[in-house]
C-alpha cells in the first residue's frame, strides 16, 4: 500500500515524500481511510507505531478547506504531556508544510500571553495539555463550539495521570456535531467507558505492538542494598558498552540526587523531570538526541511519549511501582530489530514488585550475579511491627507453676546481669580506687528486684 492510495491531497503527499516514508505503517493503513470518511475512530496502538501521522495526515487534508475564526479553534488535540504535545505540533509542521495551517500549542511552562495572542488570531489546530486548557476555558479566553475534530491522544496515560475529569470537563464544552478520535496503547474498562460517553459508533482499529520487548531486549536484575545502589550502578555502566542510556528513577528527588552523583563521578549526564522549565527540557532532550550526553536520568512522567532515539541500554535505578511502566521503560531500547540491554536494581523491599513484573512479562528475569552485592535484611512493614509489640505487652498467658518459676529465675538472672554491668561501668569511671570500691558495695546493697524489674515480672503470672 502507498500513501497515494488514501486519496490525500498533493501537498500532503509531497510533504510525506520529503520526510522519506515509503509506505504507511499498519495503524496508518487502518486509521487514515476511516478518519477521511469522517468516522469516529478508536486507535489501539503504542508510541512507535506511527500513530501520530495516522491522525495528523488526514486532519491536514480535512483542514485544507475552511478558515478559523478568532478564539475558535477548528480542531483540538489533547495530549497528556508537554513533550508529546510538542511532538504532535512538529508533525503538523512537517506534514503540513505545503499547506497554510495556523497552529497553537497550549502547554504549561510556555508564556500564556503568547499563547493567547496566537489563539486570538484564530487557529486551525490547537494542541493542548488538559490543565492549561481548563485554565483558559475557565477564563473565557477560548471558545470550543467550532471544534470539528477532537483528538484524545494516549488516553491510557491520561487515565494514569488523573486527567480524565479534566478531559470530561473539556469535552462537555465541545459541539455535539464533531468527529472524535481516541488513541490508547491499551483498552482498559475506563477508556471503554470514556469512548462510549464521547464517541458515536466508533470504528476500532488495532495494531499489535511492533515486537515484544522480550524478543529484543536482554533483561537482567542486580541485587543491591539501599546504600550501595549508586555504586553498583556506576560499576555496571562502566562494565557495559553503553553508547547512550536512559536511567529511570521513581521520584523527581532521586533524579536530582542521581544526576548530581553521576556528575561528581564525571559521567556525561543530563536529567529530565516534570519540574524543569520547558526550555530546559527541550534543550536537554536535544542534547541527548544529538549524542552530546551519554546518560539521561529521568522519571516516567518526563519520559512518557517522547520520540527519543533508540538507546543501547536502559537502567532501572528503581523498580517501577506500576508494572506497565517497566514495559515502557525497557521499550526504549531494542528497537528497530536491534537488541538492547536492560538492567534493574533490586533491594530487599522490591521482591513483590519484581514478581508482579515477571508475571506480566511472563518470564523470570535473570540475575547478573557478578554485580550483585549483599542486600539489606528484609524489613517488616511498620504497622505490623507495632501490632506485634502491643501483643507482647498485653498478653497474660496462663502458664504452669514450673514455667512461672523458670520465668522468674531467668528474669532475675537478667536483672542481676544488668546490675553487674552497671556496677562495673560505674567503678571503671570512678576517679579513685576507693570510690570504685564504694560503688561496688553500694550497688551490692541495691535490691535486684527493687530497681530494674521488667514490667512483666511486676504483673502477677497467671497459673494454669
Ligand atoms: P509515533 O508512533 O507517532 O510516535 O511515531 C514513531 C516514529 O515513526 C516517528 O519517528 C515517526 O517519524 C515514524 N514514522 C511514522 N510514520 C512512518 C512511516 N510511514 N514510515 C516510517 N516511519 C514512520
Amino acid at each position: 500500500m502507498k500513501f497515494s492510495d488514501f486519496g490525500l491531497n498533493e501537498n500532503t503527499l509531497k510533504a510525506v515524500a520529503e520526510v522519506g516514508y515509503d509506505e504507511p505503517t499498519p495503524i496508518q493503513q487502518k486509521a487514515i481511510p476511516e478518519i477521511l470518511k469522517r468516522n469516529d475512530v478508536i486507535g489501539i496502538a503504542q508510541t512507535g507505531t506511527g500513530k501520530t501521522a495516522a491522525f495528523t495526515l488526514p486532519m491536514i487534508d480535512i483542514l485544507a478547506n475552511g478558515r478559523a475564526k478568532a478564539l475558535m479553534p477548528r480542531t483540538l488535540i489533547l495530549s497528556p504531556t508537554r513533550e508529546l504535545a510538542i511532538q504532535i505540533a512538529e508533525c503538523f509542521q512537517k506534514y503540513g508544510k505545503y499547506q497554510k495551517l495556523s497552529m497553537a500549542l497550549l502547554i504549561g511552562g510556555e508564556s500564556m500571553i503568547e499563547q493567547q495572542k496566537v489563539l486570538s488570531r484564530g487557529v486551525d489546530v490547537l494542541i493542548a495539555t488538559p490543565g492549561r486548557m481548563i485554565d483558559l476555558c475557565e477564563r473565557g479566553r477560548i471558545l470550543l463550539r467550532d471544534v470539528r475534530i477532537f483528538v484524545l491522544d494516549e488516553a491510557d496515560r491520561m487515565l494514569d495521570m488523573g486527567f480524565i475529569p479534566d478531559v470530561e470537563k473539556i469535552a462537555a464544552k465541545l459541539p455535539v456535531m464533531r468527529q472524535t478520535l481516541l488513541f490508547s496503547a491499551t483498552m482498559l474498562p475506563e477508556i471503554k467507558a470514556l469512548a462510549q460517553k464521547f464517541m458515536k459508533f466508533p470504528i476500532e482499529v488495532r495494531v499489535d505492538p511492533p515486537m515484544s520487548a522480550a524478543d529484543t531486549v536482554e533483561q537482567f536484575i542486580v541485587k543491591t542494598n539501599e546504600r550501595g545502589k549508586r555504586e553498583v550502578l556506576r560499576r555496571l555502566i562502566r562494565s557495559e558498552n553503553v553508547q547512550n542510556a536512559m536511567v529511570f528513577c521513581n521520584r523527581k528527588k532521586d533524579v536530582d540526587i542521581l544526576f548530581k552523583s553521576f556528575t561528581k563521578h564525571q559521567f556525561s549526564v543530563a536529567a529530565l523531570h516534570g519540574d524543569m522549565a520547558q526550555g530546559q527540557r527541550t534543550e536537554t532532550l536535544n542534547a541527548f538526541r544529538d549524542g552530546h550526553v551519554q546518560l539521561l536520568v529521568c522519571s516516567d512522567v518526563a519520559a512518557r511519549g517522547l520520540d527519543l532515539p533508540d538507546v543501547s541500554h536502559v537502567f532501572n535505578f528503581d523498580v517501577p511501582v506500576n508494572s506497565e511502566d517497566y514495559i515502557h521503560r525497557i521499550g526504549r531500547t531494542g528497537r528497530a530489530g536491534r537488541t538492547g540491554r536492560a538492567f534493574m536494581l533490586i533491594t530487599s523491599a522490591d521482591f513483590k514488585a519484581l514478581a508482579a513484573i515477571e508475571r506480566m512479562i511472563g518470564q523470570k528475569i535473570e540475575e547478573m550475579e557478578r554485580f550483585s552485592i549483599e542486600m539489606d535484611p528484609p524489613s517488616e512493614p511498620k504497622n505490623k511491627r507495632r501490632r506485634k509489640a502491643k501483643k507482647v505487652s498485653h498478653t497474660a498467658v496462663p502458664v504452669s507453676q514450673q514455667t512461672a518459676e523458670r520465668v522468674k529465675e531467668t528474669a532475675a538472672e537478667t536483672v542481676q546481669k544488668h546490675a553487674h554491668r552497671r556496677r562495673h561501668r560505674k567503678s571503671k569511671n570512678a576517679k579513685t580506687p576507693q570510690k570504685a570500691a564504694e560503688t561496688f558495695s553500694v550497688m551490692d546493697h541495691s535490691s535486684v528486684f527493687g530497681r530494674a524489674m521488667p514490667a512483666f515480672m511486676m504483673n502477677e503470672v497467671k497459673l494454669s
